[in-house]
């Protein structure tokens, strides 16, 4: 597999750029443990010359018109879609999730992305505000500069995309560094964009471990960050931005709930716990993990979910009609793992799943508990694996009440034939990104992102034009200007 090999391991000013004196990075295929590449880290020099490209770059690109920059953007999503086969499969390696997913929902998705803020790039004007005596006031939408995007490894083609296309829609560059878990993709994306004909310099890829990511973070350089991670790794981003006084944006874990009421359609209900826990190997930041189900109907619930999930096809990622994968990581599957041992310890019961799966590679089972109490650390913390948690409940106040007590507010469901009842229940639920009678749906056109640790800052639609330009305002005076002395 030495073609998944990147030319070089970082993607600065138009080209790939190599520098063997940072750490090694091994990137290795999930399904099988096999090292597929190897890249390095970037050093302070590698740093230093992505800012100063980006910086370069972004000066002349904010001085294109909205519809020069859109038409780049908008042919960067043909190239996407044409090659939508060929990424996949990159993403297939650099995650390990089934190409039956990939196919649709990674590189599609950010195709997705470009088009949308494409078109939306030469329409982002400003406002005239008339302020009496003939002197008015407009206001024009600036770039910020040089933002950096800092990913997670569960969607690295999404992810890249998703920050990429708002940003240089409005007139910005921009630094990603990948999660050094899936390094690839976002290299295809820099090339595609060259290709597309983006100036050299405007996206560029930097790869490294963590401290690469802060390191970028203090770069004077740098003027946003959009990081889509853990809480613990939020606050500490969040922490250095605000003592430099950059803007920020958080995309970061949940807990979040799901509530099944006793008049829901079980079969769509028990897809979306499916979608919602088991999609990607669990491995989404918006999954329902807190399934309330009503206690009438929970024995059906369970039982109907064991039989479908005997319908999971678990196998190679590359065989399409495979729609289980193993974990991307050896490390996130010991972090499931241990929390499926934590669920039995602390007296939940393990209805289904839950094993390891021994072959080459970092592979479980899809996992269910039933009988999970709010106190379980099964039910507060986030797993990001596949680990359902299955909670009874009689009482919509209670189950209202029980589904905020988290100290997350990503995303939140319910099913319910009653529309009176799913308005109310999802008007009171504390979380950015709501669904009724489905789940974890996010097209480009509609808001996403979370509240409390879950984040701030919206990703997609109009609002993610607010966090990557900021407001000028020029008062224009038609008369003569006055003092007191
Ligand atoms: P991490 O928080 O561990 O890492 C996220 C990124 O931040 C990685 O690129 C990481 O680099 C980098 N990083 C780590 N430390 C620092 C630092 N001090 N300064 C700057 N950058 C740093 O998350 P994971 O990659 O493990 O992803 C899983 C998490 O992401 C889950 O909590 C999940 O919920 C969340 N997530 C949120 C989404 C959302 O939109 N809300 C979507 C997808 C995932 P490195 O990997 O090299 O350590």
């Amino acid at each position: 597999m030495t073609d998944l090999q990147p030319q070089g391991s970082h993607f600065i000013g138009g080209r790939y750029v190599e520098d063997r004196a940072g750490a090694e990075i091994e990137v290795i295929y999930p399904a099988t443990g096999a090292v597929i590449a190897r890249l390095h880290a970037a050093t302070p020099a590698i740093i230093g010359q992505a800012v100063a490209a980006a910086a370069a770059a972004q000066a002349d690109w904010a001085a294109m018109t909205g519809t020069e920059r859109g038409r780049v953007l908008r042919r960067a999503a043909d190239l996407i879609r044409a090659r939508n086969r060929d990424l996949s499969v990159l993403e297939t390696h650099d995650t390990g999730k089934p190409l039956q997913e990939t196919l649709v929902a990674d590189a599609a998705s950010g195709a997705d992305a470009l088009e949308y803020f494409g078109g939306l790039a030469g329409s982002l004007t400003g406002e005239h505000i008339p302020v009496g005596g003939g002197d008015f006031v407009y206001t024009t939408r600036e770039p910020l500069g040089v933002c950096l995007g800092i990913g997670a490894w569960n969607y690295p083609t999404q992810i890249a995309c998703w920050k990429a296309a708002p940003a240089l829609a409005c007139g910005n560059a921009m630094i990603f560094k990948p999660s050094e878990t899936t390094p690839l993709c976002a290299l295809k994306l820099a090339e595609i964009l060259i290709e597309a004909g983006a100036p050299a310099g405007l996206f560029n890829v930097v790869q490294g471990y963590g401290e690469t990511g802060a390191a970028l973070t203090a770069h004077p350089g740098i003027a946003k960050v959009s990081l889509t991670g853990s809480v613990p790794t939020g606050r500490k981003v969040a922490a250095q931005a605000a003592g430099l006084m950059k803007h920020v944006t958080m995309e970061l874990g949940g807990k979040s709930p799901l509530i099944v009421f006793e008049d829901a359609d079980l079969e769509s209900a028990i897809s979306a716990a499916i979608n919602g826990n088991f999609y990607s190997s669990g491995q989404i930041c918006s999954n329902g993990t807190r399934v309330f189900v009503h206690r009438a109907i929970r024995e059906a619930f369970l039982s109907r979910l064991t039989e479908r999930l005997g319908h999971a096809v678990i196998g190679d990622p590359l065989d399409e009609a495979t729609n289980f994968g193993p974990m991307t990581s050896a490390a996130q599957l010991e972090i499931a793992l241990g929390y499926v041992a934590a669920g039995l310890a602390e007296g939940a019961r393990l209805v289904t799943g839950g094993t390891r799966i021994d072959r080459p590679g970092f592979w479980m089972t899809p996992a269910v508990f039933a009988d999970v109490t709010d106190d379980m650390r099964i039910a507060r913390e986030e797993i990001f694996g596949p680990v359902m948690s299955v909670l009874d409940f009689e009482e919509e106040e209670d189950v209202i009440t029980r589904a905020n007590d988290t100290e997350f507010g990503l995303a939140g469901g319910v099913f319910t034939r009653d529309l009176a009842r799913a308005h109310r229940v999802i008007g009171r639920i504390r979380a950015g990104s709501c669904y009724i009678n489905t789940y974890n749906l996010t097209p480009v056109e509609a808001p996403f992102g979370g509240v409390k640790a879950s984040g701030f800052g919206r990703e997609n639609s109009r609002e993610a034009i607010n966090h990557y330009s900021e407001v000028k305002s020029v008062y224009v005076c038609l008369g003569k200007t006055e003092a007191a002395f």
